[in-house]
């Protein structure tokens, strides 16, 4: 099924994000842990694509599987930082023969060990997002950022190239990471000014371990409340108490947003299926 089909319906979503193996060496062990995500049955499932198309086989691979042995839908992301027009068409053509609709559209950060432009065929995710448009059958999504691109000159800048993606064919956008809800309000409200109006879903990380918090903070630049900040302080040095910890701050994330009339959220669940299975259950009730 199509994602903006599934965001048609009047439902609260809980969808949730995978990644496949860099190595297929691992593939085994890494489905084990993405299949155990699917069997918990979420709304859709996401599946990234490694840096500079490192995954690229996998990540279809690992999608494919999701549907054909859970019947849960799925995202293939999918960059083009250092991709040919080709290469994107040939990615395309094996998903549809693949039975995957939905592909999340993203350029991609520039690979350390690129030798000069990895740039020259695709600048831009608005770009792909043209192509995919042009090849047809597909639901396409796009990333925003709450707190503005890395990249980008001012907060308002990032949001009138986000205009510029969403128009060249984006049924919605999903958003990096962040930890404080008023961040995501605030955002939403520009992004509306701006009149975008498709679907804006916020993605949440539960983080289980200090090292995850310091990596996406390293990554995105995104802001780390006290409350939190003090969390992580607490009981980073106790794996199982900060899990718990990391799970519920989530899901108390979760739980504002829907009551404030969010209905569909996306975690980064990082191949841990008891993640999303305390998720859920602290949701029982909710959704
Ligand atoms: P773009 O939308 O192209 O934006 C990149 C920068 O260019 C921004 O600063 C933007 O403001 C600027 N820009 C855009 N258009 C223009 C224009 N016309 N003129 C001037 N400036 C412009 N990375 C992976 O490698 N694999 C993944 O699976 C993956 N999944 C992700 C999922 C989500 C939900 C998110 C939020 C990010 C994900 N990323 C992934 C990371 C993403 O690839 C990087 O953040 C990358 O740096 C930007 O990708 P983008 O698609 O947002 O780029």
């Amino acid at each position: 099924m199509k994602i903006d089909t599934i965001l048609l319906k009047n439902d609260v979503t809980l969808s949730f994000e995978v990644f496949p193996p860099k190595v297929t060496a691992n593939y085994e062990s890494v489905k084990e842990a993405a299949y155990g995500v699917a069997k918990r049955k979420p709304s859709y499932m996401s599946v990234t694509y490694g840096a500079g198309g490192s995954t690229g086989g996998n990540t279809l691979k690992l999608a494919k599987g999701i549907q054909e042995e859970y019947g849960v839908t799925t995202i293939a992301h999918l960059t083009c930082v250092g991709a040919t027009k080709e290469g994107i068409r040939q990615a395309l053509t094996q998903m549809r023969e693949a039975g995957i609709e939905n592909v999340l559209a993203l350029r991609g950060d520039r690979p350390k060990d690129f030798e000069g432009d990895p740039f020259t065929e695709y600048r831009y995710a608005s770009e792909l997002v043209e192509d995919i448009q042009a090849f047809g059958g597909m639901c396409i999504g796009g990333a925003c950022y709450p707190e503005g691109h890395v990249e980008s000159e001012n907060a308002q800048e990032d949001i009138l190239n986000l205009k510029k993606k969403v128009d060249a064919g984006c049924a919605y956008l999903t958003t990096q990471m962040f930890f404080d809800n008023n961040i995501f309000y605030h955002f939403l409200c520009r992004v509306r000014e701006a009149g975008i109006g498709v679907p804006v879903i916020p993605g949440i990380m539960p983080i289980t371990r200090p090292s995850q918090l310091q990596s996406a903070v390293r990554l995105s630049g995104c802001n780390v409340p006290m409350r939190f900040r003090s969390i992580v302080d607490c009981f980073g040095k106790n794996p199982e108490a900060m899990q718990q910890a990391g799970i519920i701050y989530a899901t108390d994330q979760i739980i504002d947003l829907i009551a404030n009339g969010i209905k569909h959220i996306h975690v980064y669940s990082m191949n841990k299926p008891e993640v999303v299975k305390g998720i859920q259950e602290s949701l029982c009730k909710i959704i």
